[in-house]
């Protein structure tokens, strides 16, 4: 994930404190300059963009490492600041339905706001703000996207993804405006953890996501650190939205592997769309999970189940 750097390069362009205004420039768009925050009767502010709902004294970071209390206003602390930027093929999000054979520039900050234990990419999702960064402000990153879609082998845009990308929510909302400006698309790959109403607020802005649906069991998901509820909220909204969907569950053996949870989980995506792409994908041993990777033969099973519901199911990792 670190060879966007490589695609900066081969641009010959230094993004190394190349955005000076970082300190200042937060939300600096005015329909969302005082968005996801709230509540100063007391000392603490209460973060509304995820259910998390953190209630942050002055100077304190929320469960996500992503956000914080500054100056009695909740503050994205990952603002423009990158870990990660390459050009991907837009299959590799997942989206196999949105422009096939294309490629997107996919960039990634840090934080998260749910816990797995089997997260896939932990060094970012799981760091904070000490990790180091590139600035990239939206305007650099719509220059490179549209320069990158002007050459061999295109660029359909940005993809918001690595780290869980809801928390850079004001970064995206500046970003998407300059790309759909230049005709270019806005992409999220995201575990759909957000409340309603910035959800409502972003969905215009955005042309495809993928959106992780990990199980579905409430309990499950209360162990991840999220909800059921919420994260099939925003898959419906979206889909209502006429955003292009796609979803994946990743399957972990124990924890999402049975067929009568598939066969559920099938059967309510198709009651939103039969023609929603659902990626069930192989889980392999990352972070603070040792289980062995899950059999090709549970993948197989559970793609069966799921087709008797739904007109498009991949299987991933396999
Ligand atoms: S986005 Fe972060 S700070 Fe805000 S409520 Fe969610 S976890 Fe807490």
């Amino acid at each position: 994930m670190s060879g966007g750097r490589g695609v900066l390069s081969v641009l010959g362009r230094q993004t190394k404190g190349c955005c000076t205004n970082q300190k200042i420039t937060l939300c600096s768009s005015p329909d969302h300059k005082n968005a996801p925050l709230h509540n100063s009767a007391d000392a603490r502010v209460t973060c509304t963009l995820c259910p998390h709902a953190c209630r942050l004294g002055a100077g304190e970071t929320g469960f996500c490492r992503a956000r914080e209390n500054r100056g009695g206003v909740i503050r994205s602390k990952n603002y423009g600041r990158l870990t990660s930027l390459a050009l991907d093929p837009i299959e590799k999000k997942p989206l196999y339905h949105f422009h096939p054979g294309g490629f997107i520039l996919s960039v990634g900050s840090f934080g998260c706001n749910l816990a797995c234990p089997f997260c896939q990419n932990a060094s970012i999702a799981m760091a904070d703000a000490s990790i180091e960064t590139e600035n990239v402000s939206p305007a650099q990153l719509a220059a490179l996207a549209e320069e990158l879609s002007r050459r061999p082998p295109g660029n359909l845009g940005v993809a918001f993804t690595y780290n869980e990308p809801l928390l850079s929510y004001e970064y995206i909302l500046d970003t998407a405006p300059l790309l759909h400006a230049t005709g270019l698309r806005v992409v999220l790959v995201t575990n759909g953890t957000i409340c309603a109403e910035p959800l409502a607020h972003l969905l215009p802005h955005i042309d495809a996501m993928n959106i992780d649906l990990k199980c579905f069991r409430e309990g499950g998901y209360r162990r991840l650190g999220g909800d059921l509820v919420t994260v099939k909220e925003t898959i419906a909204r979206a889909v209502l939205c006429g955003v292009h969907v796609e979803v994946t569950s990743l399957i972990v053996p124990g924890m999402n592997d049975s067929a009568a949870d598939m066969e559920e989980e099938a059967r309510w995506l198709a009651s939103l769309s039969p023609e929603i792409p659902l990626h069930i994908s192989r889980y392999f041993p990352r972070h603070r999970m040792n289980t062995p990777p899950t059999p090709i033969s549970t993948i197989d099973r559970l793609t069966e189940i799921a087709r008797r519901h739904l007109h498009h199911v991949h299987r991933g990792n396999c």
